[in-house]
């Protein structure tokens, strides 16, 4: 016994027993086809039905409304039962028959009358009290059912009017507006109505009313998959891609309009006219133009200076350093402890960040330069003191 018991502790922490599922199959089918039977056990069964994203109830109303739209009554009274196990009521059970008398025809609907019929005597359900239906009509919404109406008219009046009237008092008018299922569970019935039976041109109007109504698109995919055991794989493949154009639509029509067009800023010159620059921080008197400044938040400005000969910075630093692109003219630059250096139009220099340094005409020379620096809280020089004619290089 011990043996045996610590054996079957070793198998259980090992934990690879095949899984076993519920013999849902019929025992027919374990003889005639045995893959069948497995796969209805461990996939149909063991898998499908049990996936969450679409709950029991649910999936029952959709296996119910398959069997009903493409006249599988043979199947019809289990899935029947089992509908109600789930929590389908027979008040739902009964309006989705009469539903699908509109969207599978009546011979599907009369035909499954007879199931129901069995399984409500069976279960001792009586036609009146279980059946009963609240009294008032459903309001469909206006705008939605003023396109539906209008789209009928266009499209169906003139040629059978009869239809069109059918359409726009029964169906929508009475149908779509009995209460004893809800609209999301009739949109739903009507989806699986169509896919089972391949009818993919009907199917936009109805997935974006489903939608609407509350079906979720994970509800949806789920939905596509289960049809695809009750009404083959071809149907289901069929309706995906009209699922994806219309999902696709309904994100295009959601997203958020694109952004305008930035469009360009020019600062014409007349109307900035190049300025002296303050007398505290240079010698002589430079000619400041074309100033710019980005965006608040963007943190580099400049401007073109225009220094006649002789004139120049003070001694000044930048915080976040500074570029200059010599434009014309002969000129200088010096740093802190170093040469002059000569300067040309197209040369460019880099001056690194804090470095003490001037930059200006030759004596004999202008000088123009483009000056572009970033910025520190607004700031993008600190100031000292002059150049004096001592430091200045001759001419
Ligand atoms: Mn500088």
């Amino acid at each position: 016994m011990a043996f045996a018991a610590s054996m079957a502790a070793a198998d259980g922490a090992a934990g690879q027993t095949p899984q076993t599922f519920p013999r849902m199959a019929p025992e027919a089918a374990r003889q005639v086809s045995p893959p069948l039977a497995e796969l209805t056990d461990r996939v149909l069964f063991g898998e499908i039905w049990r996936r969450e994203a679409l709950g029991p109830r649910d999936r029952s109303l959709v296996t119910v409304a398959t069997l009903i739209a493409n006249g599988r009554a043979a199947q019809l009274r289990g899935h029947l039962g089992r509908a109600l196990d789930n929590g389908v009521t027979p008040l739902e059970i009964s309006e989705t028959i009469a539903h699908l008398a509109f969207y599978a025809g009546w011979p599907a609907a009369i035909s499954a009358v007879a199931e129901a019929k069995a399984v409500y005597d069976a279960r001792g359900i009586a036609a009146g009290p279980a059946l009963a239906e609240p009294a008032a009509p459903l309001e469909l919404e206006p705008l939605a059912e003023a396109r539906r109406r209008a789209a009928v008219e266009a499209a169906v009046a003139g040629v059978a009017p009869p239809l069109a009237a059918q359409t726009n008092d029964t169906l929508f008018g009475e149908l779509w507006r009995r209460p004893g299922l809800a609209p999301r569970d009739r949109s739903l019935v009507t989806l699986v109505a169509l896919v089972a039976n391949g009818q993919a041109e009907q199917l936009p109007f109805h997935l974006e009313r489903a939608l609407e109504a509350g079906l979720t698109r994970p509800q949806l995919a789920e939905v596509i998959t289960h049809l695809a055991f009750y009404a083959g794989w071809p149907r289901a493949m069929s309706a995906v891609p009209v699922v994806a154009r219309v999902l696709a639509a309904r994100d295009a029509a959601a997203a958020p309009a694109p952004a305008p067009a930035p469009e360009l800023v020019i600062q014409r010159r007349a109307a900035h006219p190049a300025v002296p620059g303050p007398a505290g921080n240079f010698t002589g008197t430079p000619q400041v133009g074309s100033r710019f400044q980005v965006e608040p938040g963007s943190a580099i400005g400049g401007g073109l200076v225009a220094f006649p000969a002789g004139a120049r910075t003070n001694w000044h630093s930048h915080p976040r350093g500074q570029t200059l692109i010599i434009v014309s003219g002969e000129g200088w630059v010096q740093r802190d402890g170093g040469a002059a250096e000569p300067l040309r139009p197209g040369d460019v220099v880099w001056i690194p960040p804090g470095l003490r340094h001037w930059h200006g005409a030759t004596a004999a020379s202008a000088m123009a330069h483009v000056a572009i620096a970033g910025a520190v809280e607004g700031n993008t020089t600190t100031w000292l003191e002059p150049v004096t004619a001592a430091q200045y290089p001759g001419p």
